[in-house]
């Protein structure tokens, strides 16, 4: 990776690739076992809980709470300079609230930001990968 150029996913696996797919289709998608019917993040070739193999991808509300949160400020990488300050968002998923998706968390002032703020995805196109991202849910 050159200096500067910002760190995104490979899209290249073919375990998370349908998850990027998706997301480019402007749906928030994760695999649902087909053994013990739980959601499973990250996505995976087998089931953390029952260890079986077989999933289906399911589309998600998109919407959750914000169960952690970090206001980052420099110094960071070169391709974050402009960036900062920014928000980034631990996410619990409204589906399953033991599932937490990181993003970056736009439109909402600092003063705005507590634990609990119920949010809701945003897709941003950022290069050639398209990023689950977070809007306060208004
Ligand atoms: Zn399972």
């Amino acid at each position: 990776m050159p200096t500067g150029e910002r760190p995104l996913p490979a899209l290249d696996d073919p375990v998370t690739r349908p998850f990027w797919e998706a997301c480019r289709r402007r749906e928030l998608t994760l695999q649902r076992c087909r053994g013990c019917d739980r959601l499973r993040f990250y996505p995976a070739p087998l089931c953390p809980h029952c260890h079986k193999g077989e999933a289906d991808w399911a589309r998600l509300s998109g919407r959750g709470s914000l169960a952690s949160f970090v206001i980052v400020h420099p110094p960071v990488l070169p391709a974050f300079a402009a960036c900062v300050p920014f928000a980034v968002a631990l996410v619990e998923l409204e589906e399953d609230a033991r599932i937490r998706l990181l993003g970056n968390l736009l439109d909402c002032e600092p003063r705005e930001i507590a634990i609990g703020l119920r949010v809701q995805v945003s897709l941003q196109e950022v290069g050639d990968v398209t990023l689950p991202q977070w809007r306060p849910l208004r």
